[in-house]
């Protein structure tokens, strides 16, 4: 199938190196958000597509565990380079799944750096070696699991694919990907690539389908011996279930956030006001690491809310597919429909400051609401859209208290120009990152990320990454 006069668009299953159709012929719609044209119908994995994917990882894996880490870096820095030269049409099929304007489309050059620095990343599977005790050479080894399994979110999707499908294949893994029901496309265009590349049959392998059968099938398998999860924390604990369940395969999992930035009255409120609204507009608040709460030092809250406000309500609807856009739709109806509780809930329970609205083009305003109780729900659940709560604090000790007053812990920021407070926040914020003077620029070349509490178990990025796929052995040698 064709969508907007560009090349067809591959739809099947990526399995033992072929393109092919599900076992049971089923395909599900995927939807442009903005004009709720259907784009393309791709097939859904069933039990017998998830079992004949990790067969073929299975049978492939001796054989790329035993190329070495260099054999197995060319063939990722091949990958590297085609991420590069697909860059238009992964940009166009990404706006067509997620209706993210296509003006902040850089996943493509992201991904193809991923690739790069894992294809030497593997280098870093080392371990130790000791003659402490006489008669015996110890030696502490890291091995690949074998069969990974790969489930992921629609939002960022390539990013996603290639953070999680690269780390797995440089440290040895042979992998089977399941790709999001909302957003399938870039996976199965990566799938292209990587075919392209030449990669052994079997070795990535790449499925699309919904969580139940296909995810649920591939987390309950017993020939997969770890899985790498990202998405929300309600996914996330089913997924550890099925693990725990079948054969208790290691588990990886990136999950949600209810991030809250702590601005203090000493900060340069014009920055903060800048960088934290920018955080809840991107991707019109899909975005995990999201700041949804602001805590602002009641002394500054006027001044800091103003300045917040004026910024956040300048945004432009449009086509994301227009390069002009700044702002798309939520993705699709049960989010635009899940948010538009959310501002009922946001009007009853505080002060409605700005936007409030949604349009059955699934597009939401930038939205304020001022003086929430901490109790309410718009406070304790991720929403996935560009809402944000101001309240405000007195103390230092409230400001804390309030920030880390949540079952997530995703991401925390801190605005102050006072190094001692800075110090003391970054300590006391409970979440796998902190930002002083700065939201979220993710770049996991720079920083491990994950989340403490409901946000997530491991760490993904830099070689955080391959911690996740290797396990440890010990090898004690005799004399
Ligand atoms: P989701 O949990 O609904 O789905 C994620 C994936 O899990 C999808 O591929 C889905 O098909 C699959 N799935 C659903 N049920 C399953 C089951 N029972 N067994 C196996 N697989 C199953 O999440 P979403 O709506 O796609 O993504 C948004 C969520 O992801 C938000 O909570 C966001 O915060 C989170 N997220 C986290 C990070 C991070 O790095 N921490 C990054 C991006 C998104």
């Amino acid at each position: 199938m064709a969508a907007k006069g560009s090349q067809p668009i591959e739809t099947r299953l990526f399995i033992n190196g072929e393109f092919r159709e599900s076992s049971s012929n089923k395909t599900f719609d995927v939807v442009y958000p903005y004009t709720k044209e259907v784009v393309a119908q791709v097939h859904e994995a069933d039990v017998q597509d998830v079992d004949d994917a990790v067969a073929a990882a299975s049978a492939a894996f001796p054989a790329w565990r035993d190329l070495g880490v260099d054999g197995r870096g060319a063939l990722l820095r091949k990958v590297s380079e085609l991420f590069l030269e697909a860059n238009d049409e992964l940009a166009r099929l990404e706006t067509l799944c997620t209706g993210r304007p296509i003006s902040q489309y850089i996943d493509a050059k992201i991904s193809s750096e991923r690739w790069r620095y894992f294809a030497d990343g593997a280098w870093s599977m080392q371990g130790t070696a000791s003659t402490n005790t006489p008669g015996l050479l110890s030696m502490t080894v890291k091995e690949p699991y074998g069969v990974a399994a790969l489930i992921i979110p629609w939002n960022f999707p390539l990013i996603m694919f290639s953070m999680k499908v690269a780390a797995a294949l440089a440290a040895g893994n042979t992998v089977v990907l399941k790709s999001s029901e909302k957003a399938p496309l870039t996976s199965i265009a990566a799938a292209k690539l990587i075919q392209k590349a030449g990669f052994p049959p079997g070795v990535v392998n790449v499925i699309a389908g919904y969580g139940n059968p296909t995810g649920e099938a591939l987390a309950s398998h017993m020939a997969v011996r770890c899985i790498s999860f990202t998405g929300s924390s309600l996914t996330g604990q089913k997924i550890q279930a099925a693990a725990a369940k079948s054969n208790m395969k290691h588990v990886h999992m990136e999950l949600g956030g209810k991030s809250p930035a702590v601005v203090f009255e000493d900060a340069d409120l014009e920055a903060a006001a800048k960088a934290t609204q920018f955080s809840i507009r991107l991707n019109s608040g899909q975005v995990c690491v999201a700041n949804s709460r602001v805590y602002v030092q009641e002394s500054v809250a006027e001044k800091f809310t103003e300045l917040f406000r004026a910024q956040f309500s300048q945004f432009q609807f449009g086509d994301p597919l227009d390069p002009t856009t700044q702002q798309g739709p939520q993705i699709d109806v049960l989010q635009y429909n899940r948010i538009k509780e959310y501002l009922g809930i946001g009007a009853k329970d505080g002060q409605l400051t700005l936007g409030g609205d949604a349009n059955d083009g699934f597009f939401v305003k930038p939205t304020i609401f001022e003086k929430v109780p901490e109790d309410s729900r718009l406070m304790r659940e991720e929403i996935f859209g560009p809402i944000v709560a101001i309240n405000t604090f007195k103390t230092e000790e409230e400001a804390i208290q309030k920030a880390n007053d949540t079952e997530f812990g995703l991401y925390a920021s801190v605005f102050t120009n006072d190094l001692d407070r800075a110090v003391r926040l970054s300590k006391a914020l409970q979440a796998g990152t902190v930002g002083v003077n700065c939201t979220s620029p993710v770049n996991a070349k720079d920083a491990a990320f994950g989340g403490y509490k409901m946000s997530g178990i491991g760490r993904e990025g830099l070689l955080y990454s391959i911690d996740n796929f290797v396990q440890t052995k010990s090898i004690l040698i005799k004399a």
